[in-house]
């Protein structure tokens, strides 16, 4: 079988088998990525030579009979916003188009000790902000299915990648959805692991009390392994926590899906939700009802002001935390300036896009001394509200599930003008960051016109292994494997 159909577990036992060796593996993909990124864009950076590097290290160990990780030698994209030492990281931004890191990210540190070469750095929205990839400083990536769609975003470069096999495994972050909505467009598997549960140590911060890393996998089991990979307390991140000794690895048997019990999400239909999206939400509902849980209707009814509220607070942190480019010390500097005011003018002028500017003036007229009280406390306050909610409905139910997104993958150039309709297009994945849980978008199915469909489950935080066995269990019974593109399909349109 050809590689790009495998799962990187499969992979890795041909790696074992010493059928192959991790040289030719990324030598493969390499190859498929030449063939398929023209048409796609899902890379800003490529780094063949030090992915290979990595394969050789791989290969001499295996020969030895080292004890390596499952994924050691299996190529994996990484999010242009998580640093890598040395290698150009620009977070999809003009203000960082020369920014080389001085450190890894702690997730990074991680994928180089297990050794997995890391194939590329993936294109990005800006600072992680929009859901389309249209807001990058460099240029769009284009949906696999459909060229002519968006991949998603902000994290479409990686959903894009994996979705086509350009490499089976990928890194992207999700601070209102960033991981699954690109997922969910992409037809791939993306989770939002619990808030601390992955560090964000040499993440570039976009808003702090939300952004988390995650992996975007071409299976339910590729990301249960990444996940395990980049886990874990850090102490270089202020945030990051102590899964609780019960949680860890905890298992759930297939035999206990019949004592479940699903909550739908009935705000997540109805108006401004696609019909086809609606239908397959149906679907899998039957599906855990045949095995046996007890699926009912649940409201959530402070999902009205879950937007509102998360954008402020969104643009709130952002607006602080990107005080700090000024072309000073690092990143964009034009130097044909009078004075040290003009300076910071032209640069941030110059450096950032439109969405990143809007939401600077958003997010500092919300914490002006003026307004503080009447919009960010005011989002802060709701914010509790809907976790308290969050909380009580998380008591009665085990599971939480929905649309990953109202609409199937729009065109480029769609929504790009008229930003609320982007917005309106997170509506269904901003409530979980908001409130810390666990979540995961697996692909539901396509539409009539064959774009793919994801569908969200949502847990208590530290529930993600239970998530991604119940998604393994969706995918073995719906032979979602299959998905891949096939040459000649989808990019090639
Ligand atoms: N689309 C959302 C936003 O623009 C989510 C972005 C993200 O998760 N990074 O804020």
């Amino acid at each position: 079988m050809e590689l790009y159909r495998m799962s990187a577990l499969n992979i890795s036992k041909l790696l074992n088998k010493r059928e192959i060796s991790s040289e030719e593996v990324v030598n493969y993909f390499w190859r498929r990525l030449q063939k398929l990124e023209p048409g796609l864009k899902s890379f800003i950076t490529t780094c063949r030579q030090e992915a290979l590097q990595v394969a050789r290290q791989v290969d001499e160990l295996r020969f030895r009979g080292e004890q390596l990780h499952p994924f050691a030698g299996i190529p994996v994209a990484v999010k242009d916003n998580i640093s890598t030492q040395g290698t150009l990281t620009t977070c999809g931004s003009k203000i960082l188009e020369n920014y080389y890191p001085p450190y890894d990210a702690t997730v990074v540190q991680k994928l180089r000790e297990s050794m997995l070469p890391i194939m590329g750095k993936t294109n990005m929205d800006e600072f992680g902000m929009g859901s389309s990839t249209e807001n990058s400083a460099f240029y769009p990536t284009r949906n696999p299915w459909n060229t002519e769609r968006v991949p998603g975003g902000s994290s479409g470069g990686s959903a894009a990648a994996v979705a086509s096999r350009q490499l089976p495994l990928a890194l992207g972050t999700d601070t209102g959805g960033s991981v699954r909505q690109p997922a969910a467009f992409c037809g791939v598997y993306g989770l939002r692991p619990t808030y601390g549960s992955v560090s964000r140590y040499g993440l570039i911060a976009f808003a702090s009390s939300l952004d988390q890393v995650g992996p975007i996998t071409g299976t339910a089991e590729d990301g249960a392994i990444l996940y395990q990979l980049i886990t874990g307390y850090d102490n270089k991140d202020a945030t990051s926590l102590m899964p609780p000794e019960n949680m860890k690895l905890a298992d759930f048997p297939e035999s206990k899906i019949k004592e479940l019990k699903i909550g739908i999400i009935c705000e997540h239909s109805g108006d401004g939700f696609d019909e086809e999206v609606v239908k397959r939400v149906k679907e899998m509902a039957f599906f855990w009802e045949n095995h046996g849980a007890t699926v009912e209707e649940v409201s959530l009814p402070f999902s009205d002001y879950a937007l509102a509220a998360y954008y402020l607070i969104n643009s709130a942190e952002a607006s602080s935390n990107l005080g700090r480019y000024d072309g000073i010390r690092y990143g964009y500097s034009n130097q044909n300036v009078h004075d040290m005011r003009d300076l910071y003018f032209t640069n941030r002028e110059e450096g950032f896009g439109p969405e990143v500017k809007r939401r600077v003036v958003l997010g500092t007229y919300a914490l002006s001394s003026g307004y503080y009280d009447d919009y960010y406390l005011k989002a802060l306050k709701t914010r509790t509200l809907i976790l308290e909610d969050m909380q009580k409905k998380l008591q009665k139910y085990d599971l939480l599930m929905g649309p990953t997104t109202p609409t199937p993958p729009f065109q480029l150039g769609e929504k790009i003008e008229d930003p609320l309709e982007m917005y309106y297009s997170d509506i269904c994945t901003i409530t979980d960051p908001l409130v810390g849980n666990a979540v995961i978008s697996v692909p539901g199915g396509f539409t009539a016109d064959g774009m793919p469909i994801g569908l969200q489950l949502s847990a208590a935080p530290f529930q993600e292994y239970f998530l991604l066995k119940l998604a393994r269990f969706w995918e073995q019974r719906k032979g979602f494997l299959t998905y891949c593109l096939d040459e000649g399909e989808g990019v090639m349109k």
